[in-house]
């Protein structure tokens, strides 16, 4: 399972941080009075959420976050007769769509870039209202991957939003007014908020994100009804000596500050939830994960060593108080950006004769995790791709076998590791199915080069990983970047949790997929960068239907009945972390198809007629002479990718999201470009100054650098 084809070669993948709030006008936010949004969610009926097949209740259906739906109406046998029944064009950026829509008595609310909700009817598309948060677009740059939003709890006639700029926003189920909103972040520079929130017995539990940035992770519950918050738990320690009257506080202490060392909590440390999260209301437990640490580097965030609890863990607290009850850390000492804020999901399975309550998560890491969610014991772990950072794990606890040559940060030479931070398993959802007793999951199948970066200083804007990018970024020659696509893969995977193996796989050419869902008609959907979605039996793989959407997908598909019928619906729009950052690659990945976020519904012989593609961009290459010196280009590249590609792309080079600069009229007009990069002239959009990291000198090698990449883009053309 070590394969090491991947070994020599320099695979960028991931990451970003960004703004751009340019999209069309929005749609009349108008609520109408004929709306029927009662959302009458009480936590009867969230437990019981399996008894009412035809909702999709809560981010992962179920508490269990199984993703699997009991309908068949729509089955292995029909399924070829699957046709559009209404779509709906979001009135929204053209940036990444991730949202798992909630439908719930006949109304589904789904969310956007830039934290918008939607309220349609579920039977027809129309709409019913839009609420949006007005985040300011400076607010993209302290996002690392995009501005996504993973979509909406729903609890007792309201519907509550993270906005990506912190707050938790309740909005009145029929009128999509706001009826509260407070900010659940103290530094607003280095939070942000992209998952959905859940809600257990009348608090909502909100996470965030900023692991790339001076983020100490943190999880809050609110009072659903007032807003007012009930208790927080941070998941890394503070500064010493400083309590935070948190329900963290003895815990804290009592297990994780003696493992971190150095001046950690001066950059946060890390390990932010901002996806994952599950409920088990016969134990009472609410489990969520971890991200990574911060700084990235290991040897830069905790100089003498030590597991750095509890990033990159499963942490279970009681709901009702915040209180510890245990953890589970699946990469100690983590510096790849291997977060373990992954999908968690909750299935009794039997092991070795015996029924297990577990819980199940593929985290970054590369392994697959089963444990018993009682206790955190560990049970088993295998990987799902080729993984080289550790040669296996404890059988015992489930710790990691390190290969000492991982620790870039320590032996100071590059390290090309397998996964990449984009992880074998990124927030893309996946879905266990109780029939076939399978796990379906979106894989990754690549890597990336870290190479540490020397005299490391923390930046007051971007990212602190303690990386350095302009080392690890992608040749300039297309024939070195084919052959690196050629290696960079990802499948579809069908796992058996209990033997730890995978069944069958479905091949794809790209990595960057969408999240899947199970249904009881004995089929799994998935999206794929190249826009296309599709339907597979579930017990053997064998792919029976497909249609194509003109738009790359991430978001995972769920499926609910209205007006006794069955819907599919995805949302899809292209993005993300490998969306904006992996230049060529993931330009690649969605061949240049368009980016209209939209929402998809189909049924058994639906009537509607999917839009056509947009047409393709009729952008000339018009640079300017290059006539800067090798020299001034070179550390035009190196502010670049300081600075600049985790959104515009590696080596300049947009993956189709953010401007491709090659292509950028300021690159004519160095006073344009300063006002741009230098002033911020742009800030409303999402382009923030850039004045107080770089001077006008070195952001003027940046456009330098810009034009040479044109110029050479434009003669590997002709
Ligand atoms: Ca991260």
């Amino acid at each position: 399972m070590y394969v090491s084809r991947f070994g020599a070669l320099s695979l960028v993948a991931l990451l970003a941080a960004c703004g751009s709030k340019q999209s069309p006008a929005p749609a009349a936010s108008e609520p109408k009075a004929s709306a029927a949004a009662k959302t009458a969610v009480d936590a009867a009926r969230l437990t019981a959420a399996d008894s009412e097949p035809g909702t999709w209740m809560t981010y992962g259906r179920t508490y269990d976050e199984q993703r699997f739906s009991p309908l068949k109406q729509i089955n292995a046998q029909n399924v070829g007769q699957l046709q559009l029944a209404w779509h709906y064009d979001l009135a929204a950026a053209h940036r990444v769509q991730e949202s798992t829509p909630i439908v719930v008595d006949g109304v589904m609310y789904v969310t956007s870039a830039w934290s918008k909700v939607f309220a349609l009817d579920a039977a027809t598309g129309k709409q019913l209202w839009v609420f949006d948060p007005e985040v300011p677009g400076a607010a993209g740059i302290k996002g690392c991957c995009d501005v996504p939003n993973r979509g909406v709890a729903v609890w007792n006639g309201k519907v509550y939003v993270g906005a990506f700029d912190g707050r938790l926003i309740a909005i009145d189920a029929s009128s999509g007014k706001q009826a509260w909103s407070v900010s659940t972040v103290d530094d607003a520079d280095n939070y942000s908020i992209t998952g959905a929130p859940r809600i257990v017995r009348g608090k909502v539990i909100i996470g965030n994100a900023g692991g790339e940035y001076k983020a100490r992770g943190y999880v809050t519950a609110y009072d659903a009804e007032s807003g007012k918050k009930v208790w927080r738990f941070y998941t890394v320690p503070g500064e010493p000596g400083k309590k935070d009257g948190a329900a963290s506080d003895d815990v804290l202490e009592s297990k994780a500050r003696s493992t971190w060392t150095g001046e950690f909590w001066k950059l946060g440390g890390g390990g932010t939830t901002w996806d994952g999260m599950a409920y088990d209301p016969k134990l009472d437990l609410l489990y969520f994960g971890t991200d990574n640490g911060e700084p990235w580097n290991h040897a830069v965030r905790s100089p003498g060593g030590g597991d750095n609890l509890f990033t990159a863990s499963i942490i279970a607290v009681r709901p009702d108080t915040g209180e510890y009850v245990w953890h589970f850390q699946n990469t100690p000492g983590e510096s790849w950006d291997y977060s373990a804020v992954q999908q968690m999901i909750l299935a009794d399975l039997t092991i070795d004769g015996k029924l297990r309550q577990v819980i199940m998560q593929a985290p970054k890491n590369g392994f697959f995790y089963v444990l018993d969610r009682a206790t955190g014991e560990f049970i088993s772990a295998q990987p799902i791709t080729a993984v080289n950072w550790a040669t296996g794990l404890d059988p015992q606890t489930g710790r990691p076998i390190e290969n000492p040559r991982s620790r870039y940060g320590e032996t100071g030479k590059p390290w090309s590791a397998m996964p990449g931070p984009a992880g074998a398993h990124a927030w893309q959802a996946m879905s266990y199915d109780p029939l076939t007793h399978l796990v379906y999951l979106p894989v990754i199948d690549g890597g990336f080069v870290f190479v540490g970066e020397k005299n490391f200083k923390a930046k007051t804007l971007g990212w602190n990983t303690g990386v350095d990018f302009n080392a690890g970024s992608l040749p300039e020659d297309p024939k070195v970047i084919a052959q690196i696509q050629t290696t960079l893969k990802g499948h579809l995977s069908a796992w058996d949790p209990v033997a730890q193996k995978q069944v069958w796989s479905v091949p794809y050419d790209t990595s960057w997929n969408g999240g899947v869902v199970s249904t009881a008609g004995n089929l799994i959907f998935q999206g794929t960068s190249m826009g296309e979605f599709a339907a597979f039996q579930a017990d053997d793989g064998k792919r029976l239907w497909s249609a194509q959407t003109h738009t790359g997908i991430l978001a995972p598909p769920i499926t609910y009945e209205a007006n006794g019928e069955q819907y599919v619906v995805v949302e899809v729009g292209w993005g993300g972390a490998f969306g904006l950052a992996a230049g060529q690659l993931a330009r690649d990945a969605q061949a240049n198809q368009g980016n209209i976020p939209r929402v998809l519904a189909f049924k058994l012989n639906g009537t509607d007629t999917m839009p056509a593609p947009p047409p393709p961009s009729d952008l000339k290459l018009a640079p300017p002479p290059d006539e800067a010196s090798a020299k001034v280009v070179a550390a035009g590249k190196s502010h670049y990718h300081t600075f600049c590609s985790t959104c515009h792309g590696d080596s300049a080079v947009s993956g189709g999201v953010l401007p491709d600069l090659r292509y950028s009229a300021a690159m004519s007009a160095p006073n344009t470009w300063q006002s741009i990069v230098h002033d911020g002239v742009r800030s409303a959009n999402g382009m923030v100054s850039f004045g107080s990291q770089m001077s006008k000198e070195e952001i003027e090698t940046i456009r330098t650098y810009v034009i040479h990449r044109a110029t050479q883009t434009k003669s590997q053309a002709n």
